[in-house]
């Protein structure tokens, strides 16, 4: 059974295709994509992207955004859109403390997507 580390337990931090607590939210304008990012998804934009007036933002899905491949076979959560992500997703480094914020609030939500309940 997979356990996320809390703040004091770096050295386990998951890899992120473990983790993907970071792609979770219920809120609708969790990502925002600029327009630098909406031509770098290119043709993947038009599923992908919403619009809020003149803001756009990825779409949400079952609680998380919908470029996330939850995968309840191997239990890998992946983005689909790795390489064009977003850069706010960017910003977002493995182990920061951002990182570890999104492992603490919503750690449990993959696990719950995946089926694999503690
Ligand atoms: S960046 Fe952090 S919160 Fe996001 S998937 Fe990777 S380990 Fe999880
Ligand atoms: S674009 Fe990829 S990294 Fe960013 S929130 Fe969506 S699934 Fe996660």
């Amino acid at each position: 059974m997979m356990a996320f580390p809390t703040v004091t337990d770096l050295p386990s931090i998951p890899e992120c295709t473990a983790c993907g607590a970071c792609c979770f939210s219920r809120l609708a304008t969790y990502v925002r994509v600029t327009g630098d990012d909406h031509l770098r998804l290119g043709e993947r934009a038009e599923d992908l992207v919403w619009f809020e007036a003149n803001r756009a933002y990825m779409r949400m899905l079952d609680g998380h955004c919908a470029a996330l491949v939850v995968s309840k076979d191997t239990g890998e959560l992946l983005c689909s859109v790795y390489e064009t992500r977003p850069q706010t997703c960017r910003d977002l480094l493995r182990g920061s403390g951002a990182c570890l914020g999104e492992i603490h609030t919503k750690g449990d939500r993959p696990l719950i997507a995946l089926g694999r309940t503690r």
